[in-house]
């Protein structure tokens, strides 16, 4: 049995609330490829049957509106705002430094030295940092770091893991594991990338043992892709150990889960510090522009193009016009400034939040012997449809991917919204009167079943 509506019944319901974003789309669609300025954003959408994704014209708090003048519960924004939109203290940051210059000074600013000193003071690894423009220089320069440090040249992934789309990393993200995830990216480019399995001790300890790695990198918590799940921590402990007793730069990606799962990130919240980290979306106040990587200083000092004897061929060069920029450094600090100022607070009471979810959907589906489950860490919530018990990212592919997408479309109808198929990304300013209206739409839908 089907769970949930009929496809086209709600599909109609969708496309008679949107007809502006439609418009809107098919403007887009003339001018951009696909439309979107992301292409995992219109992945789930079937443009075909005319189901396109909302067009947002305001975002304040928890809720965004749309271009018909739909209001949203917003459950997506990439993942970035742990804050909401529209933040007070992020906006009156961003006027002020508009007013006093913009994003480009001129040259550097003492606003960088303010913001490098909270994120030390906060994440668990970070004793020095630098800053770019997004989570996916941030990866790139964070191998790049790796490799200049080891001088050693394989990186290993993990398969399913999404670390931005630089060529190197874009590979094994989903199916088909073997090739890159895009056209245009030379093998070359990820010849040096070896893809590992996670949860398998022994296939890890043998790879390390074939190839000379100088980094692994990994999400802690799986931000993106892997529905919130958290690494299964003896892995994630022996990962540690085997890195560094081979001298494995371990490469923690904290573009979601850093400031989130609590106020050091994924590394704080498990307890495992990795030797560098890479960090983005709120790293910024979420305004965009916004990535960094930070680590132990024995690493990071390879970025140093001033040691002595030291040539420029021998520093991992990290640079970009925008990196540290005066709005992201304003943004960004008020953002995190918040958040420690709370002494994690407003990251447990998010998690509870997504406990709770989690919890009251999972008793609904075992009353009611509905085939899914609640699944995620902490603020990350993830409905799978599967009578699979999920324990492992490998168990994700059991999931019925159709019946999550008219679950997240339907939802979409009833003013709740996340991209389809993706995580409920649960903030500190949703509410707990928010996660009443979530499970309940959601025992709705599947009672409707
Ligand atoms: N790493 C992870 C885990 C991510 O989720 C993302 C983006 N969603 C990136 C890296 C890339 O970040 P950006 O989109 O800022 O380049």
């Amino acid at each position: 049995m089907e769970i949930g509506l009929k496809l086209d019944e709600i599909e109609r319901a969708y496309m008679a609330m949107t007809p502006r974003s439609k418009e809107l789309f098919e403007e887009s669609m003339k001018i951009t490829p696909a439309g979107v300025h992301h292409a995992s954003m219109i992945k789930p959408w079937p443009i075909e049957r005319g189901v396109v994704p909302p067009f947002i014209h305001e975002a304040k708090g928890q809720y965004m509106w749309d271009a018909d003048g739909n209001k949203y519960c917003d459950y997506f924004n990439h993942g970035v705002l742990f804050l909401g939109h529209a933040h007070p203290a992020v906006v009156k940051a961003i006027q002020e430094q508009a007013a006093r210059g913009g994003a480009m000074m001129g040259d550097h600013t003492d606003l960088q030295i303010r913001h490098v000193k909270k994120i030390i003071s906060m994440v668990p690894c970070a004793e020095e940092v630098r800053f770019c423009n997004s989570g996916t220089e941030a990866t790139m320069y964070a191998i790049r770091i790796a490799r200049a440090y080891t001088k050693r040249e394989k990186v290993g992934k993990f398969a399913g893991d999404f670390h931005g789309a630089n060529d190197q990393l874009y590979v094994a993200v989903g199916a088909p594991y073997d090739k890159p995830q895009s056209g245009g990216i030379p093998s070359d480019c990820y010849k040096n990338t070896i893809v590992l399995t996670e949860n398998d001790v022994e296939g890890l300890e043998k790879a390390v043992k074939q190839h000379d790695f100088a980094a692994i990198i990994c999400e802690f918590i799986h931000g993106s892709g892997e529905a919130g799940m958290q690494m299964d921590l003896d892995f994630l402990k022996a990962l540690r150990e085997i890195t560094e007793e081979n001298g494995v730069v371990l490469i923690a990606d904290e573009v979601i889960s850093g400031f989130r799962m609590a106020p050091g990130g994924a590394q704080e919240y498990l307890g495992v510090t990795p030797d560098l980290t890479a960090m983005g979306k709120m790293i910024g106040g979420g305004i965009g522009g916004s990535g960094g990587f930070c680590g132990k200083s024995e690493v990071m000092e390879i970025v140093n193009t001033k040691v002595p004897g030291r040539e420029r061929w021998e520093a991992a060069i990290t640079c970009g016009t925008f990196s540290g920029n005066a709005i992201s450094m304003a943004a960004g600090y008020a953002a995190l400034d918040t958040i420690d100022e709370a002494k994690g607070e407003l990251n447990r009471y998010a998690n509870r939040l997504g406990d709770r979810a989690r919890e009251e959907l999972n008793e609904f589906f075992e009353a009611q012997k509905i085939k899914a489950q609640a699944i995620g860490t902490g603020s990350l919530v993830n409905v799978q449809f599967t009578e699979k018990p999920i324990q492992y990212v490998q168990d994700l592919a059991a999931t019925d991917k159709k019946a999550q997408y008219r679950y997240h479309l339907w939802m979409a109808t009833q003013g709740i919204f996340t991209l389809p198929g993706c995580n409920f990304y649960i903030s500190a300013v949703h509410t707990e009167e928010d996660i009443d209206f979530l499970t309940e739409k959601t025992k709705e839908y599947l009672k409707k079943a």
